[in-house]
């Protein structure tokens, strides 16, 4: 059994013992207990609500989490790229407790706080451009991107949006619109938000288009079926998330950039699975060199806490008046004080650099399951968002029965693996940075046993 120092990874808040920094199974899953509590999220949880991992969660902090039953669970999925700092980073921990005892709300809107404008102030700080920037703060990455659409459309004037095949935005009706997948974010869902229109991404592995070439493709879409003088802004992740972790090839976001700012289109780019140190940078935008108008967060921001935010140029961010932003919760004291927390381990606890380690580790072992594996088809991303892409070797068609008895077979032995992608086929890596080596190789020892079994 190996115990991870508590500063490096989050113990349990009271000064408990620390979690222990291992893989154990010690029921096959679910588990008795877990099996008990899932049958009654049967009954009280409606099935829209689905889930990935047949545990019942009590407990996580560096690299594992805890079920009911005393298993132990290698973590590479972060609850969806959200526990960046760890699931109990003590700076989190601490300042989420301190808070609480404070006061838990009070709403911005009514009577403001400090922590609200020091996060405000942090982002206007990190995100790419040293132009004049303001941050306004909401609940979830939803939001974000819905109020960042509202923003762009009352400085332009203008109300087409252009997203991108295989973006995901979130579930909300605009968002809904915004994402590409409809199973199961849109099917049966509809009507849409209007006024929003797709464009073609930049798919190297599957496009084989060089950067300029896939922009002019879609450039050429957007002014023939949209028109630059309806569009108020464009929204991309700059590697997209649930579309399959596809990293656009060189010079394809600069050139799109480059167009927004010639035609007036605000540039929007969906940082909320991307950035917070996740990508071996702040932001994944600046290795792309890009410096967008508006940006998206949420998920990393706050350590585990529900907070989301969008930043931009100040006179674009200025253009909704008095009142039209905001929200009951937005910027909720505790998730503040919990994102002021994370921000300090990422700054100063060497997180970037952490994010580069496990991006090269991950790279060096999954490069060397692809060499002798014809059936992943493609591994990209990077640092601690890095995806692994399983086709037919024949026909390089998507093999997403392949993907899923691999994560299948990953969690039942105890390492949590997410998949994802338009066609279902990628099996992704997006491990909290508090986890330790030892334990990302043991699951990609797991991931190798189990791609040799399928
Ligand atoms: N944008 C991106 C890029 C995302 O990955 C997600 C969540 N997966 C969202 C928006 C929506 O965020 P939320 O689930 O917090 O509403």
């Amino acid at each position: 059994m190996t115990l991870i120092d508590s500063d490096a990874t989050g113990t349990t808040p009271t000064g408990g013992p620390t979690l222990a920094q291992e893989r154990r199974l010690v029921t096959s899953l679910p588990g008795p207990r877990s099996a008990e509590i899932l049958a009654r999220k049967a009954e009280a949880v409606p099935v829209g609500v689905a889930h990935t991992v047949p545990i019942a969660a009590v407990a996580a902090g560096g690299g594992v989490v805890l079920d009911a039953d005393g298993n132990s669970l290698i973590d590479l999925g972060s609850g969806i790229a959200v526990t960046t700092v760890g699931s109990a980073h003590p700076k989190v921990v601490a300042a989420v407790a301190a808070q609480a005892a404070q006061f838990t709300h009070t709403c911005f809107m009514i009577s403001p706080y400090e922590s609200y404008i020091e996060v405000a102030e942090a982002l206007n700080r990190l995100t790419p451009g040293t132009f004049a920037k303001k941050t306004a703060l909401f609940n979830s990455g939803s939001e974000a991107v819905e109020n960042a659409v509202k923003i762009a459309r009352k400085h332009t004037g203008r109300s087409a949006v252009v997203a991108f095949d295989h973006g995901y935005h979130g579930r909300t009706n605009l968002t809904m619109a915004l994402t590409a997948k409809s199973m199961p974010y849109k099917s049966g869902f509809g009507p849409f938000a209007p006024e929003v229109y797709r464009a073609p991404l930049s798919y190297p592995f599957r496009d084989g288009l060089s950067g300029a070439d896939a922009a002019a493709l879609a450039i050429t879409q957007i002014e023939k079926q949209v028109g630059a003088e309806n569009l108020a802004a464009v929204v991309i992740e700059p590697i997209q998330g649930e579309g399959g972790f596809i990293v656009p090839a060189d010079g394809f976001l600069p050139a799109i950039v480059e167009w927004c700012r010639a035609n007036g289109v605000v540039f929007i780019a969906d940082e909320v699975q991307s950035g917070f140190a996740r990508t071996g940078t702040m932001f994944a935008s600046e290795q792309f060199g890009i410096e967008p108008d508006l940006i998206t967060t949420a998920k990393g921001i706050a350590g585990g806490l529900p907070l989301a935010a969008v930043t931009g140029r100040a006179e674009i961010m200025d253009a909704a008046h008095a009142g039209g932003l905001g929200g009951t919760y937005g910027g909720n004291p505790i998730a503040c004080a919990a994102a002021l927390a994370a921000i300090d381990a990422f700054e100063n606890d060497g997180l970037i650099e952490r994010a580069q380690h496990i991006g090269s580790i991950l790279g060096d072992r999954l490069r060397a399951m692809q060499t002798d594996d014809p059936r992943i088809g493609d591994v990209r991303g990077r640092g601690a968002m890095t995806a692994i892409e399983f086709v037919d070797p024949e026909t390089n068609a998507p093999d997403a029965a392949l993907a899923g008895a691999v994560a299948r077979a990953c969690i039942q032995s105890g390492v949590i693996v997410l998949t994802c992608g338009t066609y279902g086929n990628v099996i992704r890596f997006l491990p909290p940075l508090s986890i330790g080596d030892d334990l990302l190789n043991e699951g990609l020892d797991v991931l190798a046993d189990a791609l040799a079994a399928a």
